[in-house]
């Protein structure tokens, strides 16, 4: 069981349902109708997508600098523990490899309807950089989507628990989580005494 103090969070594709907008802005700003989410077989998506690389390029860019008029959407379930951890926990920890925090320093108090103060994004621009501020934030446990990461996480100590999507569908030792719920009923929540 997870200690809510020692645990932290990725945001894209695991909080944000960031493929989603990247196929909305596809559709929408592109013309491209043509792509699902099981065609995201892996993390580079110029070697699973068949997509213009000038356009997967400029769709990373605007998801990046918050540039489009599709909607963001936290995936499934995430709200409502995230909401339960800050209630037991604060500030919740976010780590993204994204280069700037950027649009997700409004986006994200905003979906989890939580004060700005219980909650605290790092944004380190390498994937690679993520495990350093873990340890230095004595963070034991990150819920990461890129395989590749919890590997690396791992050599520094770090448990790192994936966050399943299609990308990485590999073999691993790592423990797994489906969705939300599964990934709430590995932390140990305050039980509160009703009657106090
Ligand atoms: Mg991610």
């Amino acid at each position: 069981m997870i200690d809510p103090a020692s645990i932290a969070f990725d945001i894209d594709d695991v909080v944000a349902d960031t493929m989603q907008l990247f196929l909305d802005i596809a559709r929408e700003e592109y013309g491209e109708t043509d792509l699902y989410s099981e065609d995201f077989t892996c993390y580079n998506l110029e070697d699973c997508l068949d997509l213009d690389p000038v356009i997967l390029r400029k769709i990373f860019e605007r998801i990046i600098d918050g540039d489009y008029s599709a909607t963001l959407h936290p995936i499934d379930g995430a709200v409502e523990v995230l909401q339960r951890l800050a209630d037991s926990f604060s500030p919740v920890l976010f780590i993204t490899a994204r280069p700037f925090a950027g649009p997700m320093t409004k986006w994200l108090p905003c979906v989890l309807d939580v004060d700005q103060k219980d909650i605290e994004i790092i944004a380190v621009g390498d994937f690679d950089k993520k495990a350093g501020i873990l340890v230095e934030r004595n963070i034991s446990y990150f819920i990461e989507d890129r395989l590749e990461t919890c590997f690396k996480l791992e050599t520094r100590g770090i448990t790192p628990v994936l966050f399943s999507q299609p990308w990485n569908r590999k073999t691993h030792h790592f423990t797994e989580v489906h969705n939300w719920r599964e990934l709430e009923s590995l932390i140990e929540f305050e039980t509160r005494n009703p009657e106090l």
